[in-house]
């Protein structure tokens, strides 16, 4: 017997619809790329949102067609957010920061027949669009006609102004009631090994993680939040939170390219920002600036820290220095990202202040919908004793189960289970905590050491201003830990002091090897150090010469 209660499907434009009918007047502010800030609200979105989507379909975009964006945060990309996947094509959101031979690369394996751009990526669509022209039609410029960038494209792609686009189409356009589970939204994973592979959002996995992501325990915006997501809406759909914050009537402010110490605290206190979000280097560089410059972030409650392991201490330097909790959160495009988000239990909320303190360092409890659990090598499934740890499975509806252009369930195994590719504990209440990447992980002499822990230990000292640990080859244990640090500013490392701050905080048998220093580390497009390029470059390093 089925229920009888109304049958709608899961669609994202319900989100906007619901924003611009319930949140009218609730804001959307944008740097703009020349930098100038525009306002709009939710009102204003949902309409542009469906002129959009009636201009596409007049230049053939289809159901299913992939509309590709080049694009930092901003209203006119939160348009594009709704107007592509609400009319039922697939919204690409491409990662500039890629190199422009990966981008190519991208466009052309997701098949994207028209792109969205940024003026500021004028140069990389110039150097891209040659190889695109064979399904590439157009390219539509995120701006007014005035700043329209003087560029060439191969005859017959098509170049355009999105203002002008809006303005001349027609306001009849009414949202689709498509299949829930149809595509909506398309992310490529970096790819630090091999090529990116495409990860396939659909309307239902979209629409379960939004609720489930603004659970209390997760992101809980509300509707007096004015959220600022750091974390670009390239990257993994800025953890969901375009969808989230009109979900919950929170305005978005939205800070472009602008994304330094100095512009992301000017902006947090002119916008009354309440909320943000993003990876460890952007509050690195936020903290940084607040202590040179005595500024202090006067309507911020909350920064949301994930993308990579949180530093204890920026945890701590916020918490103490600037009264502003930090949570910690974990995910992976593979899982839209939300996996886990780190907040207490009644069981645990009157812990003495370290013990809290260790508990909120991990990366937190399963979030609804996802289920996971650690193994080891021979896929047995191990204890949740907070000490055991084995590869991290996942399992859920917002959870990826096949590669773009891979046979369906390919990215599962045989009980469907995603292995994530990290290494974690979960302890008896179900915290989960990243001890490494199962590529990244120490083996020496059989056991396992963790690079994160080390990192995290090397980071608190105050000489040091990023640090990597590698699993470099060695003779007798067949791999050691390598700690390759930055120097602060204008500070030149005090090794011994270094190494004696290891001390006590780790088993004597943790302790680096060795400890290089350097100038600067290598990051990926997302921002992650290049552990790839360092084992290249140090591997060798604790062997004998020849
Ligand atoms: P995202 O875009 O969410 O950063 P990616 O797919 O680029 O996701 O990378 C996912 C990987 O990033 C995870 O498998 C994990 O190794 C790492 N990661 C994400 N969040 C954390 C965290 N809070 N602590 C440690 N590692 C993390």
């Amino acid at each position: 017997m089925l229920g009888l209660m109304q049958d709608q499907p899961l669609l994202i434009s319900t989100i906007i619809r619901h924003a611009a009918r319930h949140h009218a007047a609730a804001e959307i502010v944008s740097k703009t790329v020349e930098g100038a800030i525009h306002r709009t609200t939710y009102a204003e979105i949902e309409p542009r949102a469906r002129r959009l989507a009636s201009a596409l379909r007049q230049l053939g975009t289809g159901l299913g067609a992939r509309v590709a964006t080049l694009a930092w945060n901003g209203h006119r990309h939160v348009e594009l957010y709704y107007a592509v996947s609400g009319m039922g094509a697939i919204c690409h959101t491409i990662n500039p920061r890629l190199s422009t031979d990966d981008i190519t690369y991208i466009a052309q394996h997701a098949d994207d027949t028209i792109l969205f751009a940024d003026t500021s990526f004028a140069p990389i669509v110039a150097a891209i669009a040659p190889a695109l022209r064979a399904r590439l039609r157009a390219v539509v410029f995120m701006t007014e006609p005035a700043h329209m960038p003087d560029i060439a494209l191969p005859p017959g792609m098509d170049l355009l102004c999105y203002e002008d686009l809006i303005a001349s189409a027609g306001d009849d356009f009414a949202w689709p009631a498509l299949d829930e589970r149809s595509a909506a939204s398309l992310c490529y994973t970096s790819g630090t090994t091999g090529r990116p592979k495409g990860v396939l959002y659909s309307h239902r996995s979209t629409l379960l993680h939004t609720f489930a992501s603004n659970l209390k325990d997760v992101f809980g915006l509300g509707a007096a939040d004015r959220f600022l997501p750091v974390v670009p809406m390239f990257h993994v759909n800025a953890w969901g939170t375009p969808y989230s914050a009109p979900m919950a009537g929170a305005s978005l402010i939205m800070p472009g390219r602008h994304l330094d110490g100095a512009s992301l605290a000017d902006m947090m206190n002119t916008e009354r920002v309440t909320c943000s979000a993003g990876v460890p280097t952007v509050w690195l560089g936020l903290l940084q600036h607040l202590r040179a410059s005595g500024k202090r972030l006067e309507s911020v409650e909350r920064l949301i820290i994930g993308g990579s392991a949180c530093p204890p201490m920026l945890m701590r330097a916020f918490g103490d220095e600037y009264g502003i909790r930090v949570d910690h959160a974990w995910g992976m495009t593979e899982m839209s990202p939300i996996g886990t988000y780190n907040r207490p239990k009644s069981s645990n909320a009157d812990l003495p202040p370290e013990p809290a303190f260790r508990l909120r360092e991990k990366q937190g409890r399963a979030m609804y919908g996802v289920d996971m659990r650690i193994v080891n090598d021979d896929s047995t499934e191990l204890p949740w004793d907070g000490t055991t740890s084995g590869h991290l499975q996942v399992k859920g509806p917002n959870v990826c189960a096949a590669y773009l252009g891979d046979t369906p369930g390919s990215a599962l195994d045989a009980e469907g289970w995603f292995a994530t590719g990290d290494v974690a504990t979960i302890d008896a209440e179900g915290y989960m905590e990243i001890t490494d990447r199962s590529k990244d992980v120490v083996k020496s002499g059989g056991e396992w050491i963790s690079t994160v822990q080390l990192e995290n230990i090397a980071v608190g000292h105050p000489d040091v201003a990023e640090a990597a640990v590698i699993a470099a080859r060695h003779p007798k244990w067949d791999e050691r830990p390598l700690l390759i640090v930055v120097p602060r500013p204008g500070i030149t490392i005090d090794l011994v002091s270094l190494r004696a701050f290891f001390d006590g905080k780790i088993a004597k048998w943790w302790q680096p090897d060795a400890i290089i220093v350097v100038d600067e580390l290598p990051h990926t497009a997302t921002g992650k150090i290049q552990k790839m390029a360092l084992r290249d470059r140090f591997r060798d390093h604790l062997m004998p010469p020849g």
